[in-house]
């Protein structure tokens, strides 16, 4: 006796029935006739694992919900989220961070990278906290945690240590930020040598603000080309990429192919500067995923946590508009974004783990289009939503 037959899903444009058994999936046919505990007739709506949300912070998410948003600079923003840090506890950040892991998993992602912050201020608060969260909800979504040096490495005396520390702690991988207090070459220095030491992966805030004083982009690759940390490494942001001459932009391309370099862009930057030029990338051959970046706080006052607000925003802003085009979008939010978090098993095929997410819409396309939420949602074999039970 099978658990759970989902009929007539739209699985990669054909319809079929998906069997599951305990945690895994056992049979994907055009018409699975044996005995079932349970069926839940998809009707021709999409099915995926569920979407990869590669870039955010959840540490620091929900800060209006304490401290009203106010506009000002990026150092002002700094500024301003670095006093809340100071009184951040372990308790509180799992309660924003909580909720919001909540939402996404509602909205149908399967897997979260969040940086979060580690230095004097805040200590490894954070990186307790989302630990203890990735532990706790490791059946329904895998969260990796970044321990990020958003302050700087050197600044307080204290970062470089507690980095250590964090690695030690459980943290999956190092955030790193090439123009934080200047301290550029440094910075990428201390930041991939930690990285080969503990054997992870390392996210980097890459040329952020978009200005070409910033470009450090060239030095992160010869870096990684001396350490043979080819495919290692994610740039968050490529910003300054869209202020420099075509003939750089080429080049640039050619480096980050060469190293595999992957990509996540946060479209929600474009309130401040202008993004990546993701079309450019994509026909570079560079692997581009999409991040929710931050949410409700002083960088971004809206968000839910749904990166399909993000899929959205990039179609527009970068007239992803073609039928081929918003299938490259789609791929950001799920297959694509699955191999820069280097997730196992993000697949729905025999054998591999029981994750199902059935959207409200019959096409990748219209999924994006209606913002599209989960009917029913299969996370390690258990059904946690069912939209269409009586
Ligand atoms: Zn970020």
């Amino acid at each position: 006796m099978l658990d759970l037959i989902v009929r007539q899903a739209n699985l990669n444009g054909a319809l079929k029935d998906i069997a599951v058994q305990g945690e895994s999936l056992v049979e994907i046919a055009d018409h699975i006739k044996q005995p079932t505990r349970r069926e839940v007739f998809a009707d021709g709506r999409v099915v995926i694992p569920g979407f990869v949300d590669c870039h955010m912070h959840l540490d620091k998410c929900l800060l209006n919900e304490r401290a009203p948003y106010v506009d000002g600079t990026g150092p002002e923003k700094g500024a301003l989220t670095l006093q809340q840090k100071a009184q951040f506890t372990v308790d509180d950040i799992t309660k924003r961070a909580e909720s919001m892991i909540q939402r996404a998993i509602a909205s149908g992602t399967l897997a979260i990278r969040t940086n979060v912050d580690v230095d004097a201020s805040v200590g490894l608060k954070g990186i307790h906290a989302l630990i203890a969260l990735r532990e706790k909800y490791r059946s329904l979504i895998t969260i990796q945690v970044a321990a990020f040096a958003q302050e700087g490495v050197f600044a307080d005396g204290e970062t470089a240590e507690l980095l250590e520390q964090a690695l030690l702690a459980g943290a999956d991988l190092l955030g790193g930020h090439t123009i934080t207090k200047g301290e550029g070459e440094k910075h990428i220095d201390f930041i991939l040598k930690l990285a080969m030491k503990y054997h992870v992966d390392v996210d980097f805030h890459l040329d952020e603000s978009g200005q070409r004083q910033h470009y450090l982009l060239p030095y992160l690759i010869a870096q990684m080309k001396t350490l043979d940390l080819k495919g290692r490494v994610n740039g968050i942001h490529n910003c300054t990429l869209a202020a420099l001459e075509p003939q750089s932009v080429k080049e640039a391309l050619a480096l980050m192919a060469d190293q595999e370099l992957n990509v996540t862009v946060a479209p929600t930057a474009i309130s401040t500067r202008s993004l990546a030029p993701v079309k450019q990338l994509l026909n570079a051959g560079i692997r581009v995923g999409l991040g929710s970046d931050n949410i409700r706080d002083f960088f971004n006052p809206l968000g839910s946590g749904d990166i399909k607000q993000a899929a959205l925003l990039l179609s527009y802003v970068h007239r992803f508009f073609t039928l081929s085009e918003q299938a490259a979008i789609w791929r950001m939010i799920t297959t694509d974004g699955a191999r820069i978090l280097k997730l196992a098993d993000y697949e729905i095929r025999v054998g591999a783990p029981a994750n199902l997410t059935v959207l409200d819409a019959l096409t990748p396309q219209t999924v994006i289009a209606y913002g599209a939420q989960p009917v029913l949602l299969v996370r390690s074999g258990q059904v946690i939503l069912d939209r269409q039970e009586r």
